[in-house]
């Protein structure tokens, strides 16, 4: 079984190098970013003392909230891999601010964060930038960086299952070590916006909504680096972000949209 494993591993890691649908390279398949975060969502949910999920039969409306965004986000044709990965989204039931997207299109919202955001819009373009992160493959880019490649097929192959529990607890609480690149933050931007842009048939968010999240955040005094925002510890700020979804903005025409306020106060009111 170790032989056949070892061989299974120099089988992926020789043929395994792959291009992403976007270009960039990637030494994991997609099947790979599916088997992996298929894994890490199987540790986050055997751990509910740390991830306790919040319960969907009796928080209906919740789910569909955030589901229903979920699938208008995936509406838009910019999304890459929208029929191969199994995009699922999970709310967890505790007061911090943090959301993440695991390799394969899975992602978790803190009720902390829901409650945090002042708008269905802002709502929707982080979790747009989320599905960025998911959809441009950035995690498992991020994830090889820090880890490499070997270690993260040993997880794949089944052999490291602690490796695992601390790339969840990382991704979920205190990320510095997984931080995603800036380039991987403005392009997880620019497609947040994107994808706002392209379903406004279905539902008209403001394009650039994500940058009510960033006016938030400073407003709150929150984008300094020891705040202590977890959400920033994976996404790091920089002022530049803003300027960066304003330009492309400008390119799309300038379009315009809605916030949708009360719709995601009905909503942070159930979680109260
Ligand atoms: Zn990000």
């Amino acid at each position: 079984m170790k032989i056949f494993k070892l061989v299974l591993g120099i089988c992926i890691v020789t043929f395994g190098l792959s291009c992403s649908k976007d270009g960039d390279v990637n030494f994991f398949s997609k099947n790979d970013d599916i088997a992996f975060g298929k894994q890490l969502n199987s540790t986050i949910l055997a751990d509910p003392t740390e991830y306790p999920i919040l319960n969907e039969a009796q928080n209906p409306e919740v789910y569909a909230y955030v589901r229903g965004i979920m699938n208008t986000v995936l509406q838009s044709n910019e999304v890459l891999y929208k029929e191969e990965f199994p995009w699922q989204i999970r709310v967890i039931d505790k007061d911090v601010l943090n959301a993440f997207a695991a390799p394969g299109g899975y992602l978790y919202f803190y009720t902390g964060f829901i409650k945090y955001c002042r708008s269905e819009a802002e709502f929707a373009g982080v979790m747009a930038h989320e599905i960025a992160h998911a959809d441009r493959r950035h995690s498992t880019e991020t994830l090889t960086k820090v880890y490499g490649i070997q270690i993260l097929f040993s997880i794949l192959l089944g052999d490291n299952p602690s490796q695992l529990q601390e790339i969840a607890a990382l991704l979920a609480t205190n990320g510095a070590a997984l931080s995603f690149s800036r380039k991987h933050e403005y392009e997880a931007d620019e497609y947040s916006l994107r994808y706002l842009n392209s379903i406004k048939q279905t539902r008209n968010y403001h394009p650039t909504a994500i940058i009510d999240f960033f006016d938030h955040m400073k407003e709150d005094s929150l984008t300094t680096p020891d705040g202590s925002f977890e959400f920033l510890r994976t996404h790091p700020y920089d002022n530049n972000r803003k300027a960066n979804v304003q330009k492309i903005w400008q390119e799309l025409g300038s379009p315009v949209g809605s916030k949708f306020e009360t719709e995601h106060a009905a909503i942070v009111a159930k979680l109260d």
